[in-house]
């Protein structure tokens, strides 16, 4: 964390003054992003001798709840074909970062979870981007705000490319409390804390946000 700057306010930055002058510099500061977490993805791959995409489907599996933790789950968040995955798939099994269980009701579907050095290696990845430290860094309020603009941008993105709104299932419009717990009004399942915290393909807005 030492070597951190603390972030700079955000209006001490030269203020873009037209729209067209705004809309570049919000293009330039997110492909600088992009370019930026994608490099050191690139970098922590080549030092663990994967390839980037065995990386993307560890960082999601990690993440997905259980009716996206599946081979067509990871292939429309990845935004790849399930034949492509599948290499991936059985690259990272063959390699013990994943296995596969059958569904309880579904015996052709299987799901997909990681092992101990997959996680192992998600945790040192999610290090290696050091994201957190700089959401500590920056405290709570302004990272509250950022999360809030980047969910935005992100569900913009998502919609204008037509690729499935994958989003964490407690902000879902399916998402109910009852007094047992969680609950989706779309497959009319119980949710744990844990399933609520997770990523889900079936993920709709709220409608507040329609
Ligand atoms: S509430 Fe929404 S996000 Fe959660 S499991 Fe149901 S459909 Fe998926």
């Amino acid at each position: 964390m030492s070597d951190l700057a603390p972030p700079r306010l955000v209006s001490s930055l030269p203020t873009p003054e037209t729209p067209e002058a705004v809309a570049l510099h919000f293009t330039e500061l997110t492909l600088q992003l992009a370019e930026l977490l994608l490099h050191e993805m690139h970098r922590f791959a080549t030092l663990h001798r994967m390839d980037i995409v065995h990386l993307r489907a560890l960082l999601f599996l990690d993440r997905a709840n259980r009716y996206s933790n599946t081979l067509g789950g990871l292939a429309d968040y990845l935004g790849l074909t399930k034949g492509t995955v599948s290499k991936s798939v059985a690259w990272l099994e063959q390699t013990g970062y994943l296995r596969r269980t059958p569904d309880s009701q579904d015996r052709r579907l299987q799901h997909l979870w990681l092992t101990e050095p997959g996680s192992d290696v998600v945790q040192r990845l999610l290090a290696h981007l050091r994201l957190g430290d700089i959401a500590r860094c920056m405290g709570m309020p302004e990272t509250q705000q950022a999360t809030r603009m980047l969910r935005q941008v992100l569900s913009t993105c998502q919609r204008l490319n037509q690729r499935r709104t994958f989003g964490i299932c407690q902000g879902c419009r399916h998402h109910q409390r009852t007094s047992q717990g969680g609950f989706c009004g779309l497959t009319q399942e119980p949710l744990d804390d844990d399933q609520s915290q997770r990523l889900c393909r079936e993920f709709e807005a709220p409608a507040w946000l329609d």
